[in-house]
């Protein structure tokens, strides 16, 4: 990235502004962590609930200490092998950090992006830069420039293009401020990877049941969350019978004058009738699938599609959180065949 631009991207930060910037999970809308007037305008930018906390990206491991009360030992080994990388890390907060960054709580949500031109930001600017993703509130995450103009353009003065993210969902949280080290949200890092460094791991038992009540812990993982304007209903079951059960539903509702957006994999394209289809891509390609997914949900936007069916891709692996991403945008509408 031209350095000129990243110098001035710093002093935006600096002085107190927003700027959006590629990371390799999804594009984040950044501010000074440590500024509460910074915070807040990541908030009315977004249109995000003031209650949703934020992750404080730091640029090199002795940061850490700048926004962690104190770090134990498991966070230490765990940043030593993730980092930089999509592991965000909940630890006490050290009093530099205010509360309109970590949403009134007295912990901190930490990570060290990999991406090369959010480290240089976060490095020139000279502070702990807090970003959510760079989205309006409730919509998919960006993984394009273009995706974070289509939502911010306008309401903030600089936006870094860095081209596709790499990853293309959120990082892995995982806090550590229990007895027994919990996932509050699933991403590239998984429970088994996390495992073999630090030992026993457990999932938030309120994020990945497919009809589930129980609050989740991260605050903003209770909101309807990644979604299409479109109403999104996930059809789960064997393949064949997952295809008649789509095409069925898609041309009643086609009769009755309704648009039908299919989200299929590249092996079913052809499969669905009178739809409009998108491939999310190889079936086989947990990676393709994670990566493409928030851009999929958004081409339908441009569909204006009246209602969208997708295929299930509940793999192990990443697929986990694709699992759990895609359970949020269809508000848990799931229908097994
Ligand atoms: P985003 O930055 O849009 O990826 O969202 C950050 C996620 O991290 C939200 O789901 C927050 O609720 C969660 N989070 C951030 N800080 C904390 C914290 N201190 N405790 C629990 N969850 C947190
Ligand atoms: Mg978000």
């Amino acid at each position: 990235m031209d350095p000129g631009i990243l110098k001035e991207a710093a002093a935006v930060i600096r002085s107190g502004g927003l700027v959006a910037f590629p990371t390799e999970t999804v594009y984040g809308l950044g501010a000074d962590a440590t500024n509460p007037e910074a915070a807040a305008k990541i908030y009315a930018a977004k249109g995000r609930p003031s209650d949703n906390p934020l992750i404080a990206h730091i640029g090199a491991y002795e940061e850490f200490s700048r926004v962690a009360a104190e770090i134990p030992e498991k966070a230490r080994t765990l940043a030593d092998a993730f980092w930089p990388g999509p592991l965000t890390l909940i630890v006490k907060k050290h009093g530099s950090v205010p509360y309109e960054t970590t949403g009134g709580l007295d912990t901190v949500a930490v990570r060290m992006p990999a991406h090369p031109a959010a480290l240089a930001l976060i490095r020139a600017s000279g502070c702990p830069i807090a970003a959510p993703s760079a989205n309006t509130s409730g919509r998919p995450s960006p993984t394009l420039a273009a995706h974070v103009a289509e939502d911010l353009g306008g309401k903030i003065p600089l936006i870094l293009d860095g081209g596709e993210v790499g990853i293309g969902i959120e990082s892995t949280i995982l806090d550590l401020t229990g007895t027994i080290p919990t996932i509050l949200r699933p991403g590239f890092v998984t429970k088994e990877m996390l495992q073999e460094t630090i030992g026993p791991v457990r999932i938030d038992p309120g994020i990945l049941r497919e009809d589930s009540d129980i609050r989740p812990k991260a605050p903003g993982m209770k909101y309807r969350h990644y979604a299409p304007n479109a109403e999104l209903v996930i059809v789960d079951g064997e393949a064949s019978a997952v295809i008649q059960k789509i095409n069925t539903l898609a041309e009643q509702l086609t009769a009755q004058g309704k648009r039908v957006g299919v989200l299929g994999t590249d092996e079913t394209s052809g499969a669905y009738r009178g739809t409009v289809f998108r491939s999310i891509g190889p079936r086989r390609d947990e990676e393709a699938i994670a990566r493409h997914l928030y851009r999929v949900l958004r081409e339908f936007d441009e569909d204006r599609v009246d209602i969208i069916y997708s295929e299930s891709f509940f793999a192990p692996g990443i697929g986990q959180a694709v699992k759990n991403r895609l359970l949020k945008a269809a508000a848990h509408r799931i229908l097994r065949v």
